[in-house]
């Protein structure tokens, strides 16, 4: 699609959008603000010219939603970025926790040429490393089934579906302990009052604090 001529940081606002209702939060402006660091009167301000573009409604005290062309656009820059991340990662060998910053860069200036090159090469995957689905082209998404991991039961047979993408040490952390998306997983103990959890990884056992556990996805395995 062509673009409408908007800013990175407008971009950067459909992309916070796209991604707090993703997580099932109702999407304030001042969750906006918190999620981009943002004072909550400049957050009000770029809704209000997003509306005007015709990319967002947004009422005072309802928070903001979509338009048709907005909710394009913020799937177009998710797919910029989720297929940069994987490219940097398989065709470039760029490590996991690092190919989020760069993305968040490259994501506004690469052309669609660029982005279907890509898309190409890596044949189409509908995965970022960090378990993301990434829309196709015409903005159709897998979004699997998938629980937080300390919401499981002891015993539950699991696999990781997705992990954070944006703190680099947490992904370093979680790389060390092989905890990537994909990765079988047994939860067999989950100490009380948010305690952490001891994990079977094909007999090996892994503790994980209750702070990590919080920012994976999974899924049961199929039997
Ligand atoms: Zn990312």
């Amino acid at each position: 699609m062509s673009r409408p001529p908007i800013s990175q940081a407008m971009e950067d606002y459909l992309k916070a959008i796209y991604k707090l209702r993703e997580q099932h939060q109702q999407v304030s402006t001042s969750a906006l603000a918190v999620y981009l660091r943002i004072a909550p009167a400049s957050v009000t301000n770029m809704c209000k010219k997003l509306a005007e573009l015709n990319l967002l409604t947004y009422e005072p005290y309802q928070g903001v939603t979509f338009t048709p062309t907005g909710e394009k656009l913020a799937l177009e820059i998710v797919r910029h970025h989720r297929l940069i991340e994987l490219y940097l990662a398989e065709a470039l060998g760029v490590p996991w926790d690092r190919v989020h910053d760069e993305a968040e860069k490259l994501e506004h200036v690469i052309s669609e040429d660029l982005e279907e090159r890509m898309a190409t090469v890596l044949g189409n995957p509908k995965f970022d490393p960090h378990g993301a689905p990434i829309p196709s082209r015409s903005g159709v998404m897998i979004q699997p089934e998938s629980g937080r991991l300390v919401d499981m039961k002891e015993g539950d047979r699991l696999v990781i579906v997705e992990v954070d993408d944006d703190d680099p040490e947490l992904l370093r952390h979680l790389g060390e302990k092989g905890l990537y998306p994909g990765t079988e997983i047994e939860l067999l103990t989950q100490a009380p009052f948010e305690g952490s959890l001891t994990l079977d990884m094909h007999g090996t056992q892994q503790d994980v604090s209750y702070q990590v556990a919080k920012t994976i996805l999974v899924a049961l395995q199929e039997r």
